[in-house]
């Protein structure tokens, strides 16, 4: 197969710089001449269809900020505005964090989903996981310090295994892949699997136990295909082809409420919009459109 296809909210290329954002006086040194993009509401800035990087504010010190990296030398950093009303910055307007990837040129999304992840991490682990206490922001926002216990939190990557089954056809017959769609979703999307890698198992393993129980389907080889970042809000989705021993599948109706195998051609027709039955595809956003896609046409 060829190369994976750029995904969204990969390819950050930023250089994170972590030897130096220990260092205070350095990184308020850099926020003062570097760019900072405002969120509100885990919602990024957006011009048209930018991210729209600002000058840092001094009425901003009090904010949650987090330090993201260097680009060419110059800092960028994240900045979290407070308050119920949407802020007022010129003539940019705050943009959820999915439509946005939609629009954002990929360096732009990479970014925007960091600080996303980040930013709704800071939101959400306030208070000490050993203690209880009230934790305080350090090294740029990359983790939280426990004054009390002395505990250190770092901000969480939850790995998820995304998978598209493959029926490979015996004597002649044409390759199939399963996809499948989700009970808690209104529509006719069908998508590849996914589900939560459990402490003590592999990528593997969570590939075979997932897809025995969504769909009740036994997999040999599971092949890695490619990763992406997915800040909702803070999985790193690994997306994966799973050889079916057989093509008869059960959903569990509750996780999965119908599944269907398609061919090649199928899937190419479905994903060029060219069969009008109600089934979807995913959106490019999401791998599954690429492991799909890829597979579909390689
Ligand atoms: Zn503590």
């Amino acid at each position: 197969m060829t190369r994976p296809t750029p995904i969204a909210f990969g390819g950050n290329p930023l250089d994170r710089a972590s030897d130096r954002r220990t260092d205070a006086a350095w990184l308020a040194g850099q926020r003062a001449a570097g760019l900072c993009l405002p969120f509100w509401q885990n919602r990024p800035l957006l011009a048209g269809e930018a991210a729209a990087f600002l000058p840092w504010r001094p009425d901003w010190d009090s904010h949650l900020s987090v330090f993201l990296g260097l680009e060419n030398g110059r800092a960028l950093f994240a900045v979290d505005m407070p308050g119920d009303a949407e802020p007022r910055l010129g003539a940019a307007a705050f943009q959820e964090m999915r439509s946005a990837a939609t629009v954002l040129p990929a360096r732009d999304c990479a970014i925007a989903g960091h600080a996303k992840a980040l930013i709704d991490w800071h939101h959400r682990h306030g208070f000490c996981a050993n203690c209880g206490a009230a934790t305080t922001a350090e090294d740029g926002g990359t983790r939280r310090h426990c004054a009390r216990c002395g505990a250190d939190h770092f901000p969480r990557v939850d790995p998820v295994v995304i998978m598209l089954p493959i029926f490979k056809g015996k004597d002649g017959g044409q390759d199939h892949c399963l996809v499948g769609r989700n009970a808690r979703f209104a529509g006719g999307l069908h998508s590849a699997f996914a589900g939560f890698i459990e402490p003590g198992e592999t990528m593997e393993a969570a590939v075979a136990r997932e897809l025995q129980e969504e769909v009740g389907i036994t997999v040999g080889t599971v092949t890695y295909r490619a990763s992406q970042p997915w800040p909702f809000p803070s999985s790193l989705m690994l997306g994966c082809y799973a050889q079916a021993l057989a093509r008869d599948f059960s959903v569990d109706g509750t996780e999965i409420a119908e599944a269907r195998w398609m061919s090649k051609a199928e899937a190419r027709a479905r994903l060029a919009g060219e069969i009008g039955d109600g089934i979807q595809m995913p959106a490019p956003v999401a791998i599954a459109h690429h492991l799909i896609k890829d597979w579909a046409e390689g």
